[in-house]
């Protein structure tokens, strides 16, 4: 019997070598047929015995190529028509757009065996890739995934690759960015003022000009990096000072696994992260006398770690150098550098040579950070590699664009039953972020084949997403900034329904004007109510907390000792000499820059100060993330803490805490100890506030966790241990960040629910 099916294939199916392995896999099984990129998907056609065709689609899904991913397939019989061999027909366009286009995956082993093979064409060539690997995203400008939208389009195919591109049995077979040195994109070395050096093999004289130390921008997949030796702390504290970035750790390129072995205390889960396609920074544990310089991440005692991702990576480090610092090429606050002109102009004066080429980036993408918590993967900057990458709901949404927080943004398209967020796009405080995060919109716009009417933001009504979205002219939809952090989760985990939801954070707008962060909510995707939270306190001075946590930890004194709070801060010595405590009474007891303050993430920093780890800090969050370094290792022991049950919300009141700890370091007790039993009494109290809650509503036993507090690996772990102690179900993250990069999903998600069944709306 002779059978022919259609098949439609929808997912990440292009430019993945998915037309090619359909080609193969039927030519194996003496099957006829064709196969076509289309807007919505591949689809094919198969003709051949009935029991070769029946197990087609069963072989694809088995045998998929390493980037390739189906979200659904269907297949419906089609008339025999006889026809003879199997054909790669013409790309078509038009019709609806549901085609997934590939993150940038790093150089595979195929093409890295060739790139060290002195007898092949392409031995030492900085852009060989092949469909399986090279760059994706960060070079297309229209779909369907085509070399004509892409920036090889100016580079037209040699006859060698093009050969290649044509035959179904090559591995190239296809593959847009397929290049040689005879056809494809060149690099060329520049000097500090952008004048190209002729005459010389660029990049061997980049690997001599950085070994002397020299500070040089390096052109990558997704943007500019910085790049500087990372045994030679001279040249590391030069590039903190001319990148004005004091103290925040920086990001380091390690050759090879064996090295990364050498400098690191690394696990089996951790080092299958650090090599994966996605190649995204792992934040692992650093070994003592590891040879990297002490100013790539002062006073921490975790490392950032990468390996090389592409061609150029692996021809600059091979046998060269232990590992390379590699950070985004930017000043601080700004987007990393894409343009070869742009960084010339941009890095003037912080770099001291760019080490470019001529083929485009078009879509900007800052390296991913991931880390091992609790033994999984969690992705804490989402951007290269991962992007764009749907994440699949549990349900379909009509098509709403969510814009995002504040810090660390990205934006969100939810279309169907698919999520797309952008790259992370930063902090959106500088005008060149705020460009790129204009310029995300028609981007992810593209990229999704829509242009969603609902748009979805921040109940804050002075951030500039917030602005954004009343300025595009459709509904707006506001959420509330700790229940999108919840919803986040539950959308990856396909939750739905009400949960309780533990959303511990810095800082985010409340629903009656004060600064939320310490939140206990039963919340489903539509709504949630506030059933408990941390006593409020105030924040004199309002933001200026964040970078000055000697503040906070005055209006945690202040909450704790009342009056007297004066005399503590004395014995602490905690005030600058510009700030005395009458003038802080004076913020605190009349309201002005004092808004009050429910966050636990900036409990942790007062805490922080109030041991005098830190009470200044360069970067957001340090002060957190000192007193958790501090406390790592130790057991602690649970100290009191007082939740306040007579009436809702629930308060959980940290007084008695701060007194325990106060009295703790006056009396000489070690830091380290102290540190350590605030971890272990914030877990305990997080986990009572949830079993108390679950007591009050009866049946609940889901707990999501999310909010950039579980950032923090101690209390990330702690709960997740406590409350399954309990008896809970325990989800936290893993695909999105748990810190504000999450937060367009959730807001997207709650934006559809409420869409979908207005009525509901409370
Ligand atoms: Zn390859
Ligand atoms: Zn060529
Ligand atoms: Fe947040």
């Amino acid at each position: 019997m002779i059978r022919r099916r259609r098949y439609r294939f929808l997912g990440t199916v292009q430019g993945v070598g998915f037309r090619p392995f359909l080609y193969r896999l039927a030519t194996e099984d003496g099957l006829v047929g064709w196969v076509q990129n289309r807007h919505d998907g591949v689809l094919a056609e198969v003709e051949g015995p009935e029991a070769a065709v029946n197990r087609f689609p069963g072989t694809v899904a088995a045998q998929l190529p390493p980037l390739a991913r189906i979200a659904f397939w269907e297949g419906e019989d089609v008339n025999p028509c006889g026809e003879q061999g199997f054909r790669i027909v013409q790309s078509a366009d038009g019709g609806e757009g549901t085609v997934h286009i590939s993150p940038d995956a790093a150089t595979c082993p195929d093409c890295l065996g060739e790139l060290f093979a002195p007898r092949n064409r392409r031995y030492r060539y900085p852009f060989i890739n092949c469909t399986n690997c090279g760059p994706r995203l960060t070079i297309i400008n229209d779909i369907p995934y085509d070399r004509i939208h892409t920036s090889m389009a100016s580079f037209p195919l040699c006859p060698d690759c093009a050969a290649e591109y044509e035959n179904p049995a090559d591995r190239r077979f296809h593959a847009e960015p397929n290049a040689c040195p005879v056809c494809g994109p060149q690099v060329i070395l520049l000097d500090a003022g952008g004048e190209i050096l002729a005459h010389i093999d660029p990049i061997a004289e980049a690997v001599a000009r950085l070994k002397e130390g020299q500070i040089l921008a390096i052109k990558g997949l997704g943007g500019f990096h910085l790049a500087v030796d990372g045994t030679n702390n001279a040249a590391v504290r030069r590039l903190r000072t001319r990148k004005c970035r004091e103290e925040k750790p920086l990001a380091i390129m390690v050759r090879d696994m064996e090295m990364v072995e050498t400098i690191s205390e690394i696990n089996d889960i951790e080092k299958a992260l650090l090599a994966a396609p996605e190649r995204p920074i792992v934040l692992v544990h650093r070994r003592e006398a590891a040879d990297i310089a002490c100013e790539v991440a002062p006073g921490s005692p975790n490392l950032g770690i990468m390996l090389p991702y592409t061609p150029l990576h692996h021809l600059l480090m091979k046998d060269q150098f232990t590992a390379l610092v590699m950070t985004s090429a930017n000043q601080t606050d700004e987007p990393i550098c894409i343009e070869n002109a742009e960084a010339v102009s941009r890095l003037a004066g912080v770099a001291d040579g760019f080490l470019v080429h001529n083929r485009d980036i078009l879509v900007r993408c800052d390296d991913s950070i991931a880390v091992v918590a609790g033994g999984i993967p969690q992705v804490l900057r989402r951007a290269r590699g991962f992007v764009p990458r749907p994440l699949f709901l549990h349900r379909s949404f009509p098509p709403v664009l969510a814009l995002g927080a504040h810090l660390k943004s990205t934006i969100c398209i939810v279309k169907d039953n698919t999520a797309f967020l952008s790259p992370h796009i930063g902090d959106l405080e500088t005008p060149q972020a705020r460009d790129y995060f204009d310029g995300s919109v028609p981007l992810m716009e593209r990229i999704t084949e829509s242009r969603p009417e609902f748009v979805a933001c921040d109940l804050h009504p002075d951030f500039y997403s917030t602005r954004a979205a009343r300025q595009r002219g459709g509904p707006v939809i506001p959420v509330q900034h700790h229940h999108a952090h919840i919803v986040s989760c539950m959308a990856e985990h396909g939750l739905s329904g009400k949960v309780i939801g533990l959303s511990m954070d810095g800082t985010g707008y409340g629903t009656d004007g004060q600064v939320w962060g310490g939140e206990f909510f039963v919340a489903d995707e539509r709504s949630f109510t506030r059933r408990g939270h941390f006593t409020y306190f105030p924040l004199p001075g309002g933001d200026k907390a964040i970078r000055e946590p000697w503040r906070t930890a005055a209006g945690l004194l202040r909450q704790a000792y009342g009056k007297e709070w004066p005399a503590v801060a004395t014995a602490l010595a905690l005030l600058p000499e510009s700030c005395p405590a009458d003038f802080l009474e004076g913020m605190m007891s009349g309201g002005v820059q004092n808004p009050r303050c429910s966050s636990l993430g900036r409990i942790f920093d007062g805490v922080a100060a109030i041991l005098n780890i830190r009470r200044r800090v360069t970067f957001e969050g340090q002060a957190a993330i000192e007193l958790e370094h501090l406390a790592a290792g130790r057991s602690g022991r649970i100290l009191p803490y007082a939740v306040r049950k007579d009436a809702e919300p629930f308060l959980l009141d940290p007084a008695i805490l701060v007194r325990a700890i106060v009295a703790g370091f006056l009396s000489g007790r070690d830091p380290r100890d102290l540190a350590a039993d605030f971890h272990v009494t914030i877990v305990q109290a997080l986990a009572e506030m949830a079993g108390l809650i679950r007591e009050k509503t009866g049946t609940l036993d889901r707990v999501v966790l999310s909010g950039g507090c579980f950032q923090n690996r101690l209390l990330l772990e702690g709960c997740v241990t406590a409350l399954k102690a309990r008896l809970f179900n325990v989800f936290f993250h893993q695909l999105v960040p748990t810190n504000d990069g999450g937060i367009s999903l959730g807001q997207a998600v709650c934006a559809g629910t409420i869409i979908s069944d207005p009525q509901a709306r409370e």
